[in-house]
């Protein structure tokens, strides 16, 4: 077996690892970046990136610039019965949230902890964590093309950012898993009448489910949301069929879930989409992006909360001076963690449980008719309690 000695070792190539490895990589130290999967790939994701966030890559120097991305100058709620509604974003760039797909985003992150010196190992997975005695001191990883195959790497402070359900914290400390009953999906959808789509974001909401369509590439529009898992299987797995029995028979979203050929426009899946919040038990390891605690999916805040997490844990790091994460720091982290976090992820929490309720979401549409201005004021409340992260 391959033994190797690094500094750090990363786990997931995420939003979240990336940065982390940037980071770290650029303060000196030695950064293995280790991913299961090869990049460009793609994610189930909305594809929206919040106004904090671009401040955030700006901030950190990621080079991943706005013009890459596509702008949104809208957001549109949309009921079930056609009733809708268009919140502007504000006028000012700088304050709109734009686009990008994740195929792209997460390629050019990876691309900036490369540049800043981390070493990415793609296509490795991690099998265990290992320890002495009650501490982390490296991982075992495996070929994922080698199942045979074995490779240690030791560091004295090992990264979850392994996303959702994180192997690290299975193995290392413990997690808040609230029960769901809900799958994600998305599909990127070549469109001829680009146009249509353009600078807004529009979230259609069915009972159970909602479903966000915006335009991340020209000419290429992303189609994600969560749904019951009850009606994925009645569809035996089909998702566009799913979303069908789901949606009106006049839904303006039929083009977009006929099937295709296009390999662009494969579907893509998550099989549970549950609320998350982890706690470090072991010295050694430190908890980031998802992997540390998740966020009601459709408010477009958890690559925000990747990005401003690891930046976090990044500047703890070096603040401390530390080479490992030990029990002190770790609390630290939690603290500032919750203090950051906590209240947006309660707020968004609350929006979700709106935009599920398509008669909670009618009425409001309603009211918004007999009072012009509530429905913008109450979204742009709930836009500035979710969306806004300290950068
Ligand atoms: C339906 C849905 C829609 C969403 N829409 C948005 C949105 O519009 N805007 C937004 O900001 N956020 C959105 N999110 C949330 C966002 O996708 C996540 O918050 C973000 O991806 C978290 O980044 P991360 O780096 O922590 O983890 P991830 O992006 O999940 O990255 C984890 C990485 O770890 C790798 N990995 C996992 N296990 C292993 C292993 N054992 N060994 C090696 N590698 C491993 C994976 O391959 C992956 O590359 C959405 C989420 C869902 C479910």
């Amino acid at each position: 077996m391959l033994n190797d000695a690094w500094d750090v070792v990363v786990v997931g190539a995420g939003p979240a690892g990336a940065t982390m490895a940037a980071l770290l990589a650029r303060r000196g130290r030695s950064v293995a970046l280790i991913d299961a999967a090869h990049f460009p790939r793609q994610k189930v994701c909305g594809e929206y990136l919040s106004a904090a966030a671009w401040k955030l890559l700006e901030t950190l120097d990621l080079d991943v610039p706005r013009s890459l991305a596509m702008p949104l100058r809208s957001l549109v709620l949309s009921a079930s019965t056609g009733r809708n509604v268009e919140v502007a974003y504000a006028p000012d760039v700088a304050r709109q949230p734009a686009a990008l797909g994740r195929d792209v985003f997460d390629l050019r992150l990876v691309e900036a902890a490369q540049r800043a010196g981390a070493t990415l190992l793609c296509g490795v997975r991690l099998r265990a964590v290992l320890r002495s005695g009650r501490r982390a001191v490296g991982v075992e990883v495996v070929d994922v093309a080698d199942p045979s195959s074995g490779r240690e790497l030791r560091a004295p402070l090992i990264v979850a950012a392994d996303g959702r359900r994180s192997r690290v914290v299975q193995e290392t400390g413990s997690f808040q898993l609230a029960h769901s009953e809900i799958v994600g999906f998305k599909r990127h959808v070549p469109v001829a009448d680009f146009a249509a789509y353009e600078n807004r974001i529009a979230m259609h909401a069915a009972p159970g489910c909602y479903i966000g369509v915006c335009p991340v590439a020209p000419g290429v529009v992303n189609l994600c949301g969560t749904m019951p898992k009850r009606a994925m299987q009645q569809a035996h797995g089909r998702i566009g069929a799913a979303l069908q029995s789901l949606l009106p028979r006049a839904t303006p979203l039929a083009p977009l879930l006929a099937d295709s050929t296009v390999p662009l426009a494969a579907w893509h899946s998550m099989p549970e989409v549950a609320q998350q919040r982890s706690r470090h038990e072991m010295p050694g390891v430190l908890y980031i992006g998802d992997a540390m605690g998740t966020i009601e999916p459709l408010t477009g805040q958890g690559m925000t909360m990747a990005l401003a997490g690891a930046q976090l844990a990044a500047s703890l790091l070096h603040e401390a001076d530390a080479t490992t994460a030990d029990v002190e720091l770790q609390a630290r982290y939690e603290g500032e963690w919750r203090r950051q976090f906590a209240g947006s992820i309660a707020a968004a929490a609350w929006f979700g449980r709106i935009l599920r309720r398509p008669r909670l979401l009618q009425g409001l549409l309603a009211t918004s008719r007999l009072l012009p201005g509530f429905t913008n004021a109450l979204v742009q409340r709930a836009h500035r309690r979710t969306l806004t992260v300290e950068t």
